[in-house]
């Protein structure tokens, strides 16, 4: 295998627009499809339900049913399966269509119950008790409570005062207790959800893929990443909160990559262990190396001066799909990058310089102060190398009289006359963006961009969180 995979010469096509391909409607598209089967099914087995309001609950039951077991692949990071391959959109639908679930399931037996509630309030009443009370609705009440607080602690992540690795560990368990629990709960009771007994063995074959996706992840994986061991080969601060840290194999094996990919890294030199975190490749000089260029933000980017040359590292990846391939068809690229957010756009950048592709390439390149911003030198030098590449680099907080990079570094932030400026005139259509960096600047920046006539399907980004 080589390191990274060679990408293709560029091949654009003037007066084509190829980048109308949309490929988030089309994974929307085909995950809609998925979720649907079990539905379909259900009408294809005929129902015996009674009244429109009963027929449109239980359908509605089951897409949520459907749409809760899709979660476990939807995050489950399977690069094997087009649909699950894209790690940023699986994990965004997952969060959004995880707090819909909570929503439908909180609703559930409120919604069960209503039609009794507005018909007579002795029938609500005795309904209420035995729902809560009933042994054979205890699977039910359980998973509904335990849902209830975990889409709460999901939601709220960020405001708990706890590690992000313990909260992932809790998520997982949490979740598999509710899958258990659920199954049994609409394999066993009511006509909500429950049509024919042969109906249930798809509720139990998504409910042992989802366990066995679950065991594929924590255990199988970590068992095989163990054979393929890094260990770190260079780690050094390159400014005042970036580091630079790359890895070697310790055995034959290469990881194929493109540029603009990442992985997940191990450095606690246990291969089962949830402290894992995901890093944009950066190629390092030499074959078969892996180079990451990493900001301090939190616990584990704060100490990594606790890194030694040697020590064993875990790689699992590599994820993404913000690569050159989307841009194959373009006849200009505006790479945009925010502080850590300048480590794939490098990525791209140097495989652009290697392939001595001909086009228009720029990049925006944004640092809250010039102490911050890394391989500038480098950058500049590309300006003299490849055929059409300018760099144009932006701090929020320049001091007036900054006489460092002088015709290069304007203040403020990324806008639209910087990104305008970057596109021919009348080419805009043709163009492909890349994005990558936090949260906040991705969405401004996409904002921008839609207000300057680009469509969604010409931008690619990376935001440097889940
Ligand atoms: C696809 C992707 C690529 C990235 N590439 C780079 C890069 O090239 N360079 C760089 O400096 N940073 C990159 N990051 C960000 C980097 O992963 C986080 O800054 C780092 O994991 C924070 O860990 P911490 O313990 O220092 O901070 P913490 O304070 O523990 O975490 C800060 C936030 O980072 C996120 N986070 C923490 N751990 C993880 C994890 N294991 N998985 C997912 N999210 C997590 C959570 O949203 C958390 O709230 C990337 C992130 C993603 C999602």
């Amino acid at each position: 295998m080589t390191t990274p995979t060679a990408t293709k010469t560029p091949t654009f096509k003037a007066g084509i627009n190829p980048l109308s391909l949309p490929k988030r409607t089309k994974l929307a598209v085909a995950y809609l499809a998925v979720v649907l089967v079990p539905v379909v099914i259900a009408q294809l087995l005929g129902m015996e339900i009674e009244g429109l309001y009963t027929s449109i609950l239980s359908a509605l039951n089951l897409l949520a049913m459907s749409v809760f077991f899709m979660q476990f692949p939807l995050a489950g990071r399977i690069k094997q399966l087009p649909l699950f391959a894209n790690i940023d959109w699986g994990i965004t639908k997952h969060k959004q269509l995880g707090q819909y679930l909570g929503i439908f399931f909180f609703l559930h037996p409120i919604l069960i119950l209503l039609p009794k509630a507005l018909m007579s309030f002795d029938d609500f009443s005795v309904s209420l008790v035995n729902s809560i009370t009933s042994p054979h609705l205890l699977t039910g009440l359980l998973a509904w409570l335990t849902m209830v607080v975990w889409v709460l602690m999901s939601v709220f992540k960020d405001k708990l005062n706890i590690q992000y690795e313990t909260w992932r560990a809790l998520h997982v368990i949490g979740f598999s207790i509710i899958a258990t629990l659920a199954t049994l709960h609409i394999t066993t009771v009511g006509s909500h959800g429950q049509y024919y007994q042969q109906f249930n063995v798809i509720w139990w074959l998504l409910y042992t893929v989802s366990m066995l996706l679950i065991v594929y992840n924590y255990l199988i994986k970590p068992y095989l990443i163990k054979q393929r061991p890094y260990a770190i080969s260079y780690v050094e601060k390159i400014n005042e909160c970036d580091w630079q840290v790359n890895i070697a194999p310790i055995t034959s094996n290469r990881l194929a990559y493109q540029p603009g990919q990442f992985v997940w890294i191990n450095t606690t030199g246990n291969p089962y262990s949830f402290e894992q975190h995901p890093f944009s490749i950066v190629a390092g000089k030499e074959q078969g190396q892996l180079g990451f260029i990493i900001r301090e933000l939190g616990d584990y980017t704060s100490s990594l001066d606790q890194l030694t040359a040697g020590q064993t590292v875990y790689v699992d990846g590599p994820y993404g799909s913000m690569t050159l391939d989307q841009s194959q068809l373009a006849s200009g690229i505006t790479l945009i990058a925010g502080g850590a957010g300048i480590a794939p756009i490098l990525s791209l950048l140097r495989q652009l310089a290697m392939q001595h592709d001909p086009r228009v390439i720029r990049l925006l390149y944004a640092n809250h102060n010039p102490a911050r911003m890394v391989y500038v030198d480098e950058l500049i030098e590309l300006e003299k190398t490849m055929t059409d590449f300018k760099v144009q680099l932006i701090c929020e907080q320049l001091n007036v009289h900054d006489e460092t990079l002088p015709g290069y570094l304007v203040p403020g932030l990324i806008n639209q006359t910087l990104i305008n400026a970057t596109m021919t005139p009348g080419k805009e259509s043709q163009w492909t963006f890349y994005l990558c960096g936090p949260k906040g600047m991705i969405s401004a920046t996409t904002v921008h961009l839609h207000k300057l006539g680009i469509t969604q399907p010409q931008i690619n980004f990376e935001q440097l969180a889940f």
